[in-house]
């Protein structure tokens, strides 16, 4: 039941931030609050629920409210599609790691500090050695499984979890790249290469968006301590609408349930891990963290780019296990002073008959003659790549469209530059360049501008508050006790996953507040 009395501190959105946040905060003895806008989803029925996906064709994560989770786009010009958020975002207890691909890294050491080194993006106000520490311990909060990399940046602790074998269909590129003089690594994984806080090892059966095991990651485990502490209320479908300030202080939330009641909470602090689309549309609402004009602007992804081709024997790709090969050759270097960084993935997915069914709409005899000439033999390669920082990509209010509370929804425009261009076209070069040293034919590019589903920026982290939104500290520039914590707060994103570094913010964040 709701305190009367406020809470030491009250988070907003149970996602991976607000989570490691709640978790570490309870042990330490806050009190603390936990607005959720989802719902809380009961893991033992991630199996039928799997089933149901797998048969059925129902959503992995049944959670959308279409009154609550309302957005609108005009991305499509940009990318040539329009961006479908709530496929890149789950609302619920655990929030988007709830089907994450868990693939946890470090971002690197000149992702911190890219405009001093190579003149393009720009420099965060803290560099990696004052991260350093706290992703060690975020990789041992989550569990994370790797092995220590030539390309990766130091490290003072060891991974908790010894790596993971490399997939048979990824071993087969280790010769290619080295015929290329390409370096390759293997990739570290928010999955259990043995049994890790009570959960089992990874069995390696690839349906890892719903993970039935455990095996794999997700931010509810740290709500579930959160709560188990005795020192942290959850509430689920509970949205924040409005931050209340006074005198450069935050006195209160409002928040609006779904069953139509409304609820003020106070709290000494307060964070937002609502993610960079909700927590940005958050701090408009309120009126708050707008003095430099960059909230809701650099809205950033980690463009995906693939490209395939047709090999002559039959290996199937992407039925067993994850993605356990990249090439870290061409993140760095002379060329990043004219283009983004650019991780390749090796793997990739097959074209399984039903793949090739609804891509081409083909049926009878002529789908059968497809199946056998393209089941297994497609092979394809992808690459992350970089997305540069850009004002006009951002997130807005939506005045026309408004959420079941009458909110105005968020808006999103995601924006390219020249610069986002040069980096695509290099990232294509280089698949091709895989594709045709394994000696595949009919090779074509798949996918451009994709989505890899990582959203970063709009409340940029700044030391001067004109600049951005958030300090180094992550604390809202002018308001003393309100933080953001997340990947909307990354002025620049690299291209290596974002979560370990949002739980490696949160963990930081804790400290602070505890310390
Ligand atoms: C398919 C997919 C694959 C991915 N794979 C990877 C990967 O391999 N590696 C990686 O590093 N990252 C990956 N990601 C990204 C990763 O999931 C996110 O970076 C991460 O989960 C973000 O954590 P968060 O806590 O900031 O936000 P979220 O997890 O999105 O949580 C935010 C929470 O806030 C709640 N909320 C929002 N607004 C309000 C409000 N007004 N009031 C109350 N609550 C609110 C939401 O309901 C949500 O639960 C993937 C994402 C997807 C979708
Ligand atoms: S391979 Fe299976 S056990 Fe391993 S993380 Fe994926 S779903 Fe879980």
């Amino acid at each position: 039941m709701l305190s009367s009395k406020p809470y030491d501190l009250c988070i907003i959105g149970a996602g991976m931030a607000g989570s490691m946040l709640a978790a570490v905060a309870a042990r330490r003895g806050m009190r603390v609050v936990v607005i959720e806008a989802g719902p809380r989803f009961d893991f033992n029925r991630r199996l039928d629920q799997l089933r149901r996906n797998k048969v059925l064709g129902e959503p992995l994560w049944p959670w959308e409210s279409t009154g609550r989770d309302v957005y609108t786009d005009s991305s499509k010009d940009e990318l040539g599609y329009s961006y479908t958020l709530n496929r890149s975002r789950v609302k619920a207890v655990g929030g988007s790691t709830l089907h994450w691909g868990g693939m946890a890294q470090r971002l690197q050491v000149s992702d911190f500090d890219t405009a001093s080194r190579y003149g393009l993006g720009l420099d965060w106000p803290i560099r990696y050695d004052d991260l350093e520490s706290y992703y060690g311990w975020a990789e041992r909060e989550i569990g994370v499984s790797g092995e220590p990399l030539r390309s990766d940046p130091p490290r003072s602790t060891p991974f908790p979890m010894p790596g993971f074998p490399m997939r048979y269909e990824d071993a087969a590129w280790v010769p290619v790249a080295q015929k290329l003089g390409i370096d390759v690594d293997t990739v570290s994984h928010a999955r259990n290469s043995e049994p890790y806080k009570g959960r089992s090892p990874c069995v390696a059966y690839s349906v890892c968006n719903l993970c039935p095991s455990g095996a794999r990651y997700s931010a509810h485990f740290h709500m579930e301590e959160a709560e188990r502490s005795g020192n942290c209320l959850l509430l689920t479908e509970t949205v924040a609408r409005r931050i209340d300030t006074t005198g450069g202080r935050v006195t209160s939330v409002q928040v609006g349930r779904l069953d139509g009641s409304e609820l003020e909470i106070r709290a000494k602090h307060f964070a937002v891990t609502a993610h960079a689309v909700e927590s940005a549309r958050l701090m408009l609402l309120s009126g708050l963290g707008n003095q430099s004009d960059q909230l809701g602007r650099n809205l950033m992804e980690h463009w995906y780019v693939a490209a395939g081709g047709f090999g002559e024997e039959r290996n199937f790709p992407g039925r067993i296990g994850f993605t356990t090969l990249e090439s870290h050759s061409f993140y760095d270097g002379p060329e990043r002073h004219d283009r983004g960084a650019i991780k390749v993935e090796f793997g990739g997915g097959s074209r399984d008959p039903l793949m090739v069914h609804s891509s081409g709409g083909v049926w009878g005899s002529p789908l059968a003659a497809m199946d056998c000439n393209e089941f297994g033999h497609w092979i394809d390669v992808g690459a992350e790549i970089e997305h540069l920082p850009n004002p006009d990509s951002r997130v807005t209010l939506d005045l026309e469209k408004r959420d079941v509370f009458g909110d105005p929804a968020p808006h999103i425009q995601f924006a390219l530059s020249e610069i986002d261009h040069r980096t695509h076209r290099r990232a294509e070069e280089i698949l091709v360049t895989l594709l045709e040293a394994r000696g595949l034919r009919d090779i074509r590019q798949t996918i451009a501008f994709g989505r890899a589903h990582h959203h970063m920026g709009t409340c940029r982290m700044s030391a001067d508050p004109d600049m951005g939104v958030v300090d180094p500290d992550c604390r809202v520039h002018g308001v003393e006790n309100l933080y953001i914590v997340g990947s909307s707060v990354f002025p620049t994103g690299g291209a290596r996953q974002p979560t370990l570094t949002i739980a490696a913010l949160a963990l930081r964040l804790a400290d602070r507040l505890t310390g």
